[in-house]
């Protein structure tokens, strides 16, 4: 589903002497995995998550995403790319001054859904983030956990086959960080492929997915799921 050969990013204006955001990395994600990124910041996550995103492009080596090789990318494969993968942030990024329904339809709208599906779409994954009845409310009204619950609807509403969440727990306290890394989980068992950033140990310990560390633009630990607990003790 995700595959990474060999992709180096250097960003422009760094000095070629100084360490690449992604130096040779190679990875391959399968298909409904549910994967956790972790690493000090500055790192490299966020380079690599926009390798996946096609936000930015490698210098070297090849990104495969649901078959499609980037470098062989058109313009018209782009809107079924966005269909394809939702992004959440840690900031939220709300259209303020729109409710919580028009912020969930949001994506909607702009692939050109009809107000009708619209209207049955969206109740359907607000309910499933658990804010029906917040459908009138702003988001200035939400706590962080009912903000971060309208992105992750408005991402999902599309049915992405990958949700890519940076650090969505990261302006969260304690108890609604939970809340959202189990409506991830949710998301995930209902097929959908998961890519976290997270700084948060006890999430990772938590989850006990698979779980891969980068330090310096490359992969250092790649756990696979289900060892996490015991690869700490
Ligand atoms: P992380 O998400 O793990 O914090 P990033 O992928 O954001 O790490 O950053 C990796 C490296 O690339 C860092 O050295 C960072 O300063 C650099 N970097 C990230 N984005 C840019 C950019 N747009 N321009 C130049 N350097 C960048």
């Amino acid at each position: 589903m995700i595959i990474l050969d060999q992709v180096t990013k250097q960003y422009k204006g760094t000095g070629k002497s100084e360490q690449p955001a992604l130096d040779r990395v190679s990875l391959h994600i399968k298909p409904k995995e549910f994967v956790v990124l972790v690493g000090v910041s500055g790192a490299g996550k966020s380079t690599l998550l926009k390798m996946v995103t096609h936000e930015e492009r490698p210098d070297a080596g090849r990104v495969i995403v649901g078959g499609i090789n980037y470098s062989d990318l058109r313009a018209k494969h782009i809107p079924h790319l966005r269909r394809r993968i939702g992004v959440v942030f840690q900031d939220f990024k709300l259209l303020p001054d729109r409710t919580v329904f028009e912020n969930a339809a949001f994506a909607l709208e702009i692939a050109g859904h009809t107000p009708k599906e619209i209207k049955d779409l969206v109740p359907k994954v607000l309910d499933l983030v658990g804010l029906s009845g917040k459908e009138k409310h702003f988001p200035h009204e939400l706590s962080g956990g009912e903000k971060q619950r309208v992105a992750i609807a408005r991402s999902v509403a599309r049915q992405p086959r990958i949700l890519i969440a940076d650090e969505p727990t990261g302006n969260l306290d304690d108890m609604h960080s939970w809340g959202i890394v189990e409506l991830l989980q949710k998301i995930n068992r209902f097929g959908t492929t998961v890519l976290l950033t997270t700084h948060n140990m006890a999430i990772v310990e938590y989850l006990n997915e698979r779980t891969i560390t980068i330090d310096g633009g490359k992969i250092v630990a790649d756990v696979p799921k289900g060892r996490h607990r015991r690869a700490h003790r």
